[in-house]
């Protein structure tokens, strides 16, 4: 987290969910054709990004009509502050679960350090990011998200059962149940991933294979398609001129294979 020293101008201070009767009257944006790192279900702290200004901005109404709460674009502290006039108050369709949601953000791991939150309004807090060391761009693997596991178990004191309900029984976790779940799908169809990229391997290799090996053959064919031309043409080149013969030289007949002169 960065502070922001005192002679940086900033933008006036806005109530987080503004309520105003405004409705935008352009289209709602549909939750589901967001990425999910482009959105945050959070319940009582739904977030989106503007499409019109790419700033986090909070979704108001959601028990009634959820939309946009009126907002600055994201230039606070680098320009004027600036309305941003396009997606203030603009009607959201929220077609995505929470949980669904949950499930598809903890799946794209590696776009979550994309996510930066602007000045004007506070970072939602969802997930802990992952550290910038963790992040490679390789599709998630089960066994990246057992790591992610035992990092959560290691903190959660549900996870580890040493939280007890007021019956004695341990209480429950949704993100470790979450993480397992996950886990375990991604375990069941590994070895099917694996085979899925064996055989595009081994296609891929085959395709070279007969490509190189028809390579000669394809060149034999482009000849043979233009030999009869080349014949033409040279049957042509030998054919005299019809008319009188030059007066002061001669058609060379043999320029190809000179021969010497008998001596
Ligand atoms: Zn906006
Ligand atoms: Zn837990």
């Amino acid at each position: 987290m960065t502070s922001t020293t005192p002679a940086m101008p900033k933008a006036r201070k806005r109530r987080c969910r503004t309520r105003t009767p405004n409705v935008n009257q352009r289209p709602p944006i549909i939750a589901s054709e967001l990425r999910a790192n482009q959105i945050d279900l959070t319940p009582a702290k739904e977030h989106l990004v503007c499409p019109d200004c790419s700033t986090w901005v909070p979704i108001t109404g959601m028990l009634g009509t959820p939309k946009l709460v009126p907002h600055h674009t994201g230039r606070a502290g680098a320009a004027e502050p600036r309305r941003c006039t396009a997606g203030s108050n603009r009607q959201v369709t929220i077609d995505v679960e929470a949980d669904t949601w949950r499930t598809e953000l903890i799946e794209a791991v590696p776009t979550i350090a994309s996510r930066r939150a602007t000045k004007v309004l506070p970072k939602p807090k969802v997930q802990p990011a992952p550290a910038a060391s963790q992040i490679t761009p390789s599709p998630l693997s089960a066994e990246r998200v057992r790591r992610a596991f035992r990092q959560h178990e290691q903190q959660c004191p549900a996870c580890k059962g040493e939280a007890v309900g007021r019956d004695g029984q341990p209480l429950p976790c949704r993100d470790g149940q979450r993480l397992a779940v996950t886990f375990l799908r991604l375990y069941r169809q590994e070895p099917q991933r694996q085979a899925v990229r064996e055989f595009f391997a081994r296609e891929r290799r085959r395709f070279d294979r007969q490509y190189a090996a028809a390579a000669p053959e394809k060149r034999m064919s482009e000849w043979a398609a233009v030999l009869p031309k080349v014949k033409d043409t040279d049957a042509r080149r030998a054919q005299l001129p019809a008319g009188d013969a030059p007066l002061e030289s001669v058609v060379p007949l043999t320029t190809l294979h000179p021969q010497r002169p008998a001596r």
